[in-house]
């Protein structure tokens, strides 16, 4: 009988000890203060490796303690769209191809803006798209369709995001008098610019700032857009570091997604590049900082991109695959239900190993950040 009874306390301290030693793991005491989540719209493996076959040496990617893999489906759809995606991502709800910032009833849900906001810190969104278009605006707008970007762009002005970078000026009725939203913007505090990245910060005190510097998308890296996300995700954090409670910054790589629609192997993988320069910009930020968590991550795989061998004729007909040459090509001109990589850097990075939904990133950001 004393056996059994200390043979059951032994098991009782053990399962005591299994389950502290589960929850040191999955939520580690070490929190970071800043979030960052990168984005690379439509962003799969294969455009990732092309970083490391097309590049100039060692891809930031590559610098990543930690690699996980996000299911993306929609609650509609096996092949999410970028505005459930993000949304996803951004409310922690599955929802239907679409959908901002709305859950599959079309409800209003919170967003990881607002979530921060309400806690006091800075929250930043910076894109290569327009500011309105599907990924950034659901982090902040709640619409029933992605298509509603002058909404969504009012959404902005009636949000909590300090910081703004990108394009869509024709959705905010500028020099329109009073609907001009660039002006209700003002009245909040922010200083707009419609012409260029300011270097120097802060500019007349102020501490919001939005940057509008194209009509709708800005322009691709092959038209000369230059260092644009690296600069614009530099001035966010400059921005944002003000804030002593810390900062949630958003910044998208959106144009991979049109590469991979248009089926262009080389839009595809310049914007890779780009997006890969500013991930080493911000992984610098967030060493030197020591207190900042880095989520790179994508909303799902646009192309069905694949780095193939290219096919070289043969003598007497036929050809066969040359491995040691790569043909980027693609299966369709939509999204794929590939998995895509999730790689991330700083305290709590641990916590992104594994395989799991992407509305479970947003859950274990919110883990991250609760006391
Ligand atoms: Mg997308
Ligand atoms: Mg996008
Ligand atoms: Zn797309």
């Amino acid at each position: 009988m004393k056996y059994r009874l200390a043979s059951l306390s032994f098991a009782a301290v053990m399962l005591w000890l299994a389950v502290v030693s589960f929850t040191n793991s999955s939520v580690p005491e070490e929190k970071p203060r800043n979030i960052i989540l990168m984005i690379g719209d439509g962003m799969g493996l294969s455009q990732l490796s092309s970083a490391f076959y097309y590049g100039n040496g060692e891809p930031n990617f590559a610098r990543f303690p930690i690699v996980g893999l996000s299911r993306t489906s929609a609650s509609s759809d096996k092949i999410t769209d970028s505005a459930a995606g993000a949304t996803a991502l951004s409310t922690g709800k599955k929802t239907y191809n679409g959908a901002i910032g709305v859950d599959a009833k079309k409800k209003s849900v919170e967003t990881l803006i607002e979530y921060f906001a309400a806690k006091g810190l800075s929250n930043g969104l910076v894109a290569t798209s327009s500011i309105t278009h599907a990924t950034p605006a659901s982090f902040y707008a709640h619409v029933k369709k992605r298509k509603m970007q002058d909404e969504i762009a009012e959404h902005l002005v009636q949000s909590n995001v300090d910081f703004f970078a990108g394009g869509g000026q024709k959705f905010f009725k500028i020099g329109e008098g009073d609907n001009d939203l660039t002006e209700m913007l003002r009245a909040k505090d922010f200083v707009i610019n419609t012409q260029k990245l300011d270097v120097e910060l802060p500019y007349n005190n102020a501490n919001k700032y939005g940057y509008l510097l194209a009509k709708d998308g800005m322009p691709t890296m092959e038209n000369d857009r230059g260092d644009f996300l690296k600069r614009a995700s530099l001035l966010a954090l400059e921005c944002l570091s003000k804030n002593e409670k810390g900062f949630f910054l958003v910044i998208e790589g959106s144009q991979i997604d049109w590469g991979g629609h248009a089926n262009n192997a080389s839009y595809v993988i310049s914007e890779t590049l780009d997006f890969d320069q500013t991930v080493g910009a911000v992984l610098d930020f967030a060493k030197e900082d020591g207190n900042t968590l880095v989520i790179v991550t994508a909303d799902h795989e646009t192309g069905g991109f694949t780095l193939k061998a290219k096919l070289k004729k043969v003598p007497f007909g036929g050809s066969k695959p040359d491995y040691d040459e790569i043909d980027p090509s693609f299966s369709t001109g939509g999204h794929s239900a590939a998995l895509v990589p999730v790689l991330a850097y700083g305290p709590g990075a641990e916590m992104f190993s594994g395989i799991y939904q992407n509305t479970a990133i947003h859950q274990k950001i919110v883990r991250l950040s609760s006391p």
